[in-house]
């Protein structure tokens, strides 16, 4: 089984930083998938830091389901 390692912000969940992923022998085979382990990083990122009290929705801001994201990503 391939990892790849994606670091999240701890308190919005946001994308913080994707790795590049650690290929198995398996990996590219197909229906071959790969585990993301999330990282979680200590603090919220630029857009929900808690000091800015004044927070309006960004279009563009991607933010993904935690829940039964399954990435193909390299695959
Ligand atoms: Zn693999
Ligand atoms: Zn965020």
């Amino acid at each position: 089984m391939c990892y790849q390692v994606v670091e999240r912000y701890s308190v919005c969940r946001c994308l913080y930083y994707k790795h590049a992923v650690d290929p198995c022998q398996a990996y590219g085979q197909r229906g071959h998938t790969v585990q993301e382990k999330t990282v979680l990083v200590g603090y919220a990122c630029q857009l929900h830091t808690s000091h800015r009290p004044d927070t309006h929705p960004v279009p563009g801001h991607g933010v993904l389901p935690d829940s039964g994201y399954q990435s193909g990503y390299g695959g």
